[in-house]
């Protein structure tokens, strides 16, 4: 395939120009940073997995009613997804605590928190991601109310589908990450659908028999095995990428 323009490089990912007007091409790297960037390094595999879980767990979303970006991956390591205005707010759901809730609030982390709790942070690495209130985004012009409306309930509702279908396969949703864009449709509609990626980056998986954990906390905190924890979330999802980029199938589901 020739090579796009580049429209944007982030940490994990880079977007190109699609082949046509109003979408792009989103390619997953290998390379992990955390800390806002002061940890940086390569996990070997880590965005072949991340294209194939992303796309997987997308399309499961967009058979229950969750708009999304996907469009299709296109191979290895690329999809192609719609252009979207990304809204500057990370949405971080919590079922489990673990992280930076449980340093805010003196909580051990794998308690289970009373209900799911969302959080609200503004999206920017030069402030390092401040957690804000929804006066906040809506003073602030990030997002409107019914904007927040829209992505507060369609978080509850990716916690509530994907903590199952992660259960079925012996994986606990300890909390997750997710970033919402505005879709500008032809005849003049704004939509709010759901962006970026869902993958053990932006996730907190643990094995639900031993608590280990299958995610990015791996790289954060040095416990190695990085890339077969990613592969393993990969392998119990049935969408290992040895099926490989041409396979008409597609996702399979393990019996
Ligand atoms: N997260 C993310 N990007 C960020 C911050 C957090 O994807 O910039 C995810 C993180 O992987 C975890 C959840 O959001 O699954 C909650 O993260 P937390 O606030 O505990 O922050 P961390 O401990 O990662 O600094």
């Amino acid at each position: 395939m020739a090579r796009r323009k580049q429209v944007y490089e982030g940490k994990a990912k880079v977007l190109f120009e699609g082949p046509e007007p109003g979408t792009l091409v989103q390619y997953f790297k290998d390379d992990a940073t955390a800390f806002n960037n002061k940890k940086k390094g390569t996990i070997t595999g880590k965005g072949v997995l991340n294209n194939r879980i992303s796309e997987y767990l997308m399309t499961k979303l967009e058979e229950i009613g969750i708009p999304t970006h996907f469009v299709r991956r296109l191979n290895m390591r690329e999809q192609l997804v719609k252009e979207v205005e990304i809204i500057p707010v990370e949405v971080v759901v919590r079922n489990i605590a673990a992280g930076s809730i449980s340093k805010r609030f003196a909580i051990p982390e794998g308690t289970r928190l009373p209900r799911s709790i969302i959080e609200y942070y503004y999206k920017s690495d030069q402030l390092d991601d401040p957690m804000v209130s929804e006066e906040h985004i809506t003073g602030f012009g990030w997002a409107a109310i019914h904007e927040i409306d829209e992505m507060l309930n369609m978080s509850l509702r990716i916690n509530d589908y994907l903590a199952g279908l992660f259960l079925g396969i012996g994986i606990r949703l300890v909390d997750f990450k997710v970033e919402f864009g505005r879709l500008f449709h032809e005849n003049g509609d704004v939509q709010v659908v759901l962006a970026d990626e869902l993958s053990p980056d932006n996730m907190r998986l643990w094995d639900s028999k031993t608590n280990e954990k299958m995610d990015k906390d791996r790289f954060r905190r040095d416990l190695g095995q990085i890339e077969e924890a990613y592969q393993e979330v990969a392998r119990r999802l049935g969408i290992l990428p040895e099926s490989g980029p041409t396979d008409p199938k597609g996702p399979s589901t393990l019996q």
